[in-house]
C-alpha cells in the first residue's frame, strides 16, 4: 500500500507528488527536492497511485 506523503515537487518541474513511493518522484535529488505543491499539477504516477491503479 502506497504511503501518502506531504506534497513536494522537483525544483523546476512543472507536477508536484504526495506518494513517496512515486518513482518520479524518488527520481528527483535530494538537493532538488522542495516541500509544497507549488502552482503545480498533480503527476500522472501519483494520480494512478490515488486511484489504485498501481503501486509506484
Ligand atoms: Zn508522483
Amino acid at each position: 500500500m502506497a504511503r501518502a506523503a506531504s506534497p513536494y515537487s522537483s525544483k523546476g518541474g512543472s507536477v508536484y507528488h504526495v506518494f513517496s513511493d512515486c518513482s518520479a518522484g524518488k527520481s528527483i535529488k535530494r538537493s532538488l527536492k522542495v516541500s509544497g505543491k507549488g502552482n503545480k499539477k498533480l503527476c500522472g504516477a501519483c494520480k494512478d497511485i490515488k486511484a489504485g491503479k498501481r503501486t509506484r
